[in-house]
């Protein structure tokens, strides 16, 4: 699939517990919601299961509810049209 395919963009966060945004299925273990590896296998499900590709990695800022800045890791997804 190249990106002329992509018929709509995903964008995963490590910091979110959401469900599969295609099939809706949850991680096992939600209690691992904050760990990188979550993402991981949140990402490799969308490209295994669903066919999708990823466009791109990345880290964001954010900051905590004290204010406090924080990182999370984003992961961005296209679809097959
Ligand atoms: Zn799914």
């Amino acid at each position: 699939m190249s990106t002329a395919e992509v018929g709509q963009i995903i964008q995963v966060f490590s910091s979110t517990m959401s469900g599969c945004p295609l099939c809706h299925e949850r991680h096992p273990n939600d209690a691992k919601r904050y760990d990188d590896g979550y993402l991981e296998e949140r990402v490799n499900h969308l490209l295994a299961d669903h066919g999708c590709l990823l466009l791109h990695v990345g880290q964001q800022s954010d900051t905590d509810g004290d204010g406090n800045p924080w990182q999370i890791t984003t992961a961005v997804v296209g679809v097959p049209s």
